[in-house]
């Protein structure tokens, strides 16, 4: 088979010849029990990169030594991109949500030998779901493997947002020491209410790790917690997003991107929201319609914004969230530590191992099967797609 993988680019002066920590802490399980990818075999070193275009995934020669051909690019976006060029005769397709590559109607309808695509980290949106089903593609990813890393991002930008980080660590960068100019916007997390727009293996991890910070924790989503969930973390649960917003200082996001979620938060929803409110989006940037985000940090209803999802990705160099005021944006990031690429590249290739040796594929893995929504897929998502204007993302120079 032709596995063509799309991943992003090596670091600008090179691979790096050595790493900060020398070994990556050893985790059992994730907290619902669930087993982390465990293929047959490994053919790299966790800790080092593995989703940039020398990292291969670690896959060449599990894939060269059973007889199939690995292509890797980093070329994804533009009018005869080698991605596009490789497809037309690939059987598998891997690509990473943080340099998504499109799988739009037309591109999948330029591939008939097909099969799979495979999304190496969480979120399928960058994959017309509607065109996978309609042409029997199963789309497949990696469930769990950066959930927890993308939890801890979020943690880390409601403080650094609510306390005001960026501004008093560019003050130091500058050689100032303007303690007014510094803390002017700068708040305690402590007593405010935080609230998630779904509450899945990310929004409840974000849930239980900000639970020691003396905050009201609020959720949102279609399925609600058990009750001991809810009990655990004292949690008030909204029947909509409206209510949600209307009640909290930070909103967090993390359901996935599908019709139902498109845009989402635009200008009539950021007008419920409780004014100053701030907004941390790690799930995808077109949930929020990015003009009317602009418009409530410069207007005041909103006091920020932060995230790691853009759309389209790369983000254009002129792409509004790079300069509106109050943002902490950084590029698609959260989900690809080092540590969560480890976890990425085993799971790819345990989804590899299993489609090879005609073994199941982990329910939890599925998005789309044998033509319908399946396994997560079926609980997350709905049918449709939610990749239009992703030609965009060729307006990004490097
Ligand atoms: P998950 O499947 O465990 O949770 C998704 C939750 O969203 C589910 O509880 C589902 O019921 C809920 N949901 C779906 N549609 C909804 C709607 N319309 N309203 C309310 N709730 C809804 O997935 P997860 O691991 O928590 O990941 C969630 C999303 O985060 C992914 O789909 C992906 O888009 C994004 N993500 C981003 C990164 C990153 O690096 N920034 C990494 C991983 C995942």
């Amino acid at each position: 088979m032709k596995i063509l993988c799309i991943l992003y680019d090596d670091p600008k002066d090179g691979m790096p010849s050595s790493y900060p920590l020398k070994e990556l802490p050893k985790l059992e399980k994730y907290p619902d029990g669930m087993t982390l990818p465990s293929p047959k075999g490994r053919d790299f070193t966790p800790g080092e990169l593995l989703g940039c275009v020398s990292g291969e995934l670690g896959l060449r020669k599990f894939l060269e030594e059973r007889g199939h051909t690995l292509v890797v690019t980093s070329d994804k976006d533009a009018e005869g991109c080698a991605a596009d060029k490789e497809l037309v005769d690939a059987d598998i397709v891997i690509s990473q949500p943080f340099w998504p590559y499109y799988l739009t109607r037309e591109r999948i309808e330029s591939a008939p030998n097909l099969k799979m695509a495979i999304t190496a980290g969480i979120g399928s949106d960058h994959v017309d779901l509607q065109a996978a089903m309609d042409h029997k593609i199963d789309v497949v990813e990696v469930t769990y493997c950066n959930s927890r890393s993308v939890a801890e991002h979020i943690v880390m930008m409601i403080l650094s947002l609510v306390r005001d980080y960026h501004n008093q660590h560019r003050i130091v960068n500058e050689g100032g020491w303007h303690i007014a100019d510094a803390v002017k916007r700068s708040y305690d997390v402590e007593g405010m209410h935080v609230g998630t727009i779904a509450a899945g293996r990310i929004g409840y991890d974000m849930l239980r790790k900000m639970h020691p910070f003396d905050v009201h924790l609020h959720y949102f989503d279609k399925h609600r917690l058990t009750p001991d969930q809810e009990q655990a973390l004292n949690l008030s649960y909204h029947d909509s997003v409206e209510s949600l917003v209307a009640a909290c200082d930070v909103i967090n996001i993390s359901c996935p991107l599908h019709p139902e979620t498109e845009h989402l938060f635009n200008d009539e929803l950021i007008s419920k929201c409780k004014p100053g409110a701030y907004i941390i989006n790690t799930a995808r940037g077109k949930i929020c319609d990015k003009d009317a985000i602009v418009r409530a940090l410069e207007s005041g209803q909103l006091s920020g914004y932060a995230g790691d999802v853009w759309f389209p990705q790369p983000a254009p160099n002129d792409h509004v969230w790079r300069t509106m005021p109050h943002h902490g944006m950084t590029p698609h990031t959260s989900g690809t530590s080092l540590s969560a690429q480890a976890r990425y590249a085993d799971g790819v290739r345990e989804i590899l191992e299993c489609l090879f040796d005609g073994e199941e594929i982990r329910n939890q893995y599925l998005i789309v099967q044998d033509g319908d929504l399946a396994g997560m897929g079926a609980h997350s998502y709905t049918k449709g797609t939610a990749t239009g204007g992703s030609e965009e993302a060729a307006k990004f120079k490097k």
